[in-house]
């Protein structure tokens, strides 16, 4: 039986409102798509936990078995500064503000994002495709849209008609929006709009002679819109339907919602099956933003050097503080959750170096209800886990493993009494949920340990010299070491330790 057949997920459908059971429409395989970033800025720590929350989905989905296709796409054009289809291409403008080409502004943000993942241990996707490396598709929808009447051209650009499609379909549905409403607040169009309805939303947009991102299309030059990037990259990779769209709340309406109206509206069946939306990372309960001032970058945090931090803190830690929390639930930063949650992670990882060290003896004093006690801890990391992705609970769980671990250490909880199988099942559960699932890997002394492991090579090669009478070699690698400020002493029984001077 795969893992995935007997810990079913459940999770929270944004399109429904309600926890499910997920099913997939390929047995065994998971087909998700993220909204990645704009890349025009670094990222901050408020995205990160976005993406953060869509590791540990993938990872969990891994773990149990499943086969998943994660794409995360890389919004490089089309992403205007505001919603409603006003104003500048974000990437366009940070190009001429800062005299680079856009090429060179997408390249320079793409590089931070990646080396931030890295940093937090977030996995790449699957599939990370560019907006701009899917224009011909864009326009080929564009073109399908406006066949079926789902949409219409003026002067160069192509707008999505909301009304239109809402006859036949539903706009609003994840939301919760009424279009009456939507219609009713809001800006009205001014004389220079060319929408018919402040609702409808750009598929493509003609640039104006001084735009500088610009494709040929059928109806001249421009550049595509925001939403449709997506549409498109998900329906290349992942089919017309797919499982699981992701993003953060703030992008269900109105990007997510305008998805759905173009999938619907294109293919005449809904795109996705499952919509998840991490939560917010606020600070003093606001959204963590760039343009609201509030926002500081991970390289801030890991330094200390943002007058919001009393001091830096490791990456793992900040993943540890992230992962306290439901990704539901919105989560405010402050210097006392990530102190205590440094301390939090410290307990686990220091746990897992215990866990490794132990071996088993042998059982020879069984103890069946420690046996059942080590079972149900690990049966119960599973269901937390497939209970919507509860890395808060889980972490708990493994707070009580990490406990019977130093029971095991300090001979409280006997090895002996324990069968090896049930050992070995722990072991491998508090193994693979720290390091596979909620990704903490060991970050403290990790270069020492590098270090110690080489000059230990190093000194073995000289003892193999010296037992050679090959001197000239074993002073080699003495001198050559103290050269560089590293002193091997000789001790009476012929061992060799080091210290750096
Ligand atoms: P952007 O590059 O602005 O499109 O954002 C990339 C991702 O980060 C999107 O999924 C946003 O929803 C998400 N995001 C932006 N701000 C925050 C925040 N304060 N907390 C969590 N996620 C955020
Ligand atoms: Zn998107």
């Amino acid at each position: 039986m795969k893992l995935y057949e007997q810990y079913p997920v459940s999770l929270s459908n944004s399109l429904s409102g309600k926890k499910e059971l997920f099913k997939p429409i390929i047995p065994g395989f998971v087909g998700m798509y993220v909204c990645g970033p704009t890349v025009y800025n670094n990222v901050h720590l408020g995205n990160t936990r976005t993406f953060l929350t869509f590791d540990i989905i993938s990872r969990y989905f891994r773990f149990l078995g499943y086969k998943v296709r994660y794409v995360r796409n890389i919004t490089d054009v089309g992403h205007l500064e505001n919603d409603d289809d006003q104003g500048e291409d974000k990437i366009g403008k940070k190009a001429r503000l800062e005299q680079l080409e856009p090429m060179e502004v997408v390249k320079k943000y793409t590089e931070d994002f990646h080396s931030v993942m890295r940093q937090f241990n977030i996995l790449p996707p699957s599939i990370e495709p560019t907006a701009t490396g899917h224009i011909v598709e864009q326009i080929e929808i564009t073109k399908k849209l406006l066949d079926l009447g789902l949409a219409y051209e003026v002067n160069g650009s192509v707008y999505f008609d909301v009304k239109k499609y809402h006859q036949s379909h539903s706009y609003g549905i994840l939301s919760g929006r009424n279009i009456e409403e939507l219609i009713e607040s809001g800006r009205d169009l001014d004389s220079q709009d060319e929408k018919r309805d402040k609702i409808d939303f750009a598929l493509w947009k003609k640039a104006s002679p001084s735009h500088i991102m610009r494709w040929p299309s059928p109806w001249g030059d421009g550049f595509p819109g925001w939403h449709i990037e997506c549409t498109v990259m998900s329906t290349k990779y992942l089919g017309e339907q797919f499982d699981i769209h992701g993003g953060g709340m703030d992008l269900k309406f109105p990007h997510h919602e305008c998805e759905i109206a173009q999938g619907t509206g294109a293919n005449g069946k809904a795109p996705v099956h499952y919509w998840i939306h991490s939560n917010m990372l606020t600070v003093n309960g606001q959204k963590m933003s760039k343009s609201l001032g509030n926002s500081f970058l991970p390289s801030e945090l890991f330094s200390g050097s943002h007058p919001m931090l009393q001091r830096g803190y490791t990456p793992m830690a900040v993943r540890f503080f992230m992962l306290q929390s439901h990704y539901s639930s919105t989560l405010d930063f402050s210097n006392e959750a990530l102190q205590a949650a440094e301390k939090g992670y410290k307990k686990l990882s220091s746990a897992l170096k215990t866990l490794r060290e132990l071996s088993h003896p042998g059982t020879s004093m069984p103890d069946p209800s420690a046996n059942e006690s080590l079972e149900s801890l690990v049966q119960t990391c599973y269901k937390e886990m497939s209970d919507d992705f509860n890395t808060a609970k889980t972490l708990a769980v493994l707070f009580e493993m990490a406990s019977r671990i130093n029971d095991m250490k300090s001979g409280n909880l006997p090895l002996s009494s324990l069968e090896v199988e049930n050992f070995n099942s722990f072991a491998n559960a508090y193994t693979g949920f720290m390091e596979n699932v909620l990704g903490l890997k060991e970050e403290s002394g990790s270069d020492e340990k590098l270090l110690d492991g080489t000059i230990g090579v190093l000194i073995g090669l000289r003892k193999k010299a010296r037992a050679d009478r090959n001197f000239a070699l074993s002073d080699k690698i003495r001198d050559e070491l103290k050269s560089i400020g590293i002193q091997l002493k000789d001790g009476k029984d012929g061992e060799i330790t080091w210290s750096a001077e």
